[in-house]
């Protein structure tokens, strides 16, 4: 028996391991890949208080699960499948074992959306990415395009261009919703090529991508290109919460400004919450506040 078991190990979960294991309440993490979530996908890090180097996603990650276990958070590598009340208690199953809690903090982030354009599923790992960090380097002189107008299609773009010969970056609008700052480095980058107002038809290619369709301006253009990295925004992971809390249009889970949902016992954080930026920092703050009012609602349920 757990006081607490936290699902997801990106910044909001490994934060909130952090808090609550060094609060004294016995935790579990359970994280289904490697812990360090989306983040470690990006190539730069350099928004998060602290950070005067800019670092790796991975690089600025590596040490949160080592400093939650310092303080005896346990990690396990499982997916949790099903959460359940029994007997006033959670009950957390996994493909492997089922655990028992009296708080959960679910933490499960968010994932890349799907543009939804003809190919798309067919030529993932054979031309179609959503992650510039681990693909980038096979377009090392290449040509690759880039889809999307927010900060993450930007950002990687500008990663992209110190790798690919020529990067197109594709958006349907003509404007970025991106960060000014990123856009003025996007604008002043000599090998990223702007299209505004296209969107992708289909890509084509035998084994690999070898070109893509636009629609521009109502009419078809055809480039030549290696790679198609796909940065369209993000869809909340939100499936084991969705039938017991309340959630907003978007799926994303309400809370108050303690991190609790509309299930007692049971808190949010980071990127699966109502109204987060998304932002690491935002992340690893809603994970603190999830965890000290988790181990407070236990010390309280005991009285
Ligand atoms: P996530 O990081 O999504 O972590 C959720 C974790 O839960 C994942 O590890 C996932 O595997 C796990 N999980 C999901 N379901 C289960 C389950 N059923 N069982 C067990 N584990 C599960 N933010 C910034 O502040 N600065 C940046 O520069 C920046 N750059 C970015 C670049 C990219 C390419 C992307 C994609 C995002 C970027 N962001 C940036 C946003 C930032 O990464 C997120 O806001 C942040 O990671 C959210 O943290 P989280 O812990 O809520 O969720
Ligand atoms: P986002 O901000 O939601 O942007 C998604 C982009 O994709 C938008 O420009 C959108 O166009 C476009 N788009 C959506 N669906 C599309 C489709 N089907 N086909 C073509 N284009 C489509 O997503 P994000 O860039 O992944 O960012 C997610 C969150 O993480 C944001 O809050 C962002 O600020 C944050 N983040 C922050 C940093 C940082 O702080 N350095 C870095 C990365 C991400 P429209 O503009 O027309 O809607």
């Amino acid at each position: 028996m757990y006081d607490v078991i936290i699902i997801g190990g990106g910044p909001a979960g490994l934060s909130a391991g952090i808090y609550s294991s060094r609060l004294g309440a016995k935790t579990l993490l359970l994280e289904k890949l490697t812990p360090g979530g989306q983040i470690t996908l990006s190539s730069e890090m350099e928004n998060y208080p602290g950070i005067c180097e800019v670092k790796s996603g991975i690089e600025f990650m590596a040490c949160w699960p080592e400093q939650a276990q310092k303080f005896g958070c346990e990690i396990k590598s499982e997916e949790a499948s099903k959460i359940e009340i029994k007997d006033g208690e959670f009950l957390i199953t996994t493909p492997k074992n089922e655990y028992k809690s009296k708080a959960v903090i679910i933490a499960t982030g968010s994932t890349p959306k799907k543009a939804g354009f003809e190919g798309e599923e067919e030529f993932v790992g054979r031309g179609v990415s959503y992650c510039a960090v681990c693909d980038g380097f096979f377009y090392k002189d290449k040509i690759v395009a880039v889809i999307g107008g927010g900060d993450t299609a930007l950002e990687e773009a500008l990663y992209l261009s110190k790798i690919a010969k020529k990067v197109y970056l594709i958006h349907r609008r003509d404007k970025f919703r991106a960060a000014p700052v990123t856009q003025k480095k996007v604008f002043n980058t000599p090998n990223i090529e702007i299209i505004f107002n296209a969107t992708v038809k289909k890509v084509f290619g035998n084994q690999f991508v070898e070109g893509i369709i636009l629609n521009l301006n109502g009419e078809e253009k055809e480039l030549k290109i290696d790679g198609v990295f796909v940065f369209v925004g993000m869809k909340v992971n939100n499936e084991l919460v969705k039938d017991l809390v309340e959630l907003n249009e978007w799926g994303e889970v309400k809370v108050n400004l303690k991190m609790e949902t509309s299930l007692k016992g049971l808190y949010a954080a980071g990127d699966i919450r109502e109204d987060s930026v998304k932002q690491v920092v935002a992340a690893a703050g809603d994970g603190a506040v999830a965890a000290i009012n988790a181990t407070k609602y236990i010390e309280k349920e005991e009285e």
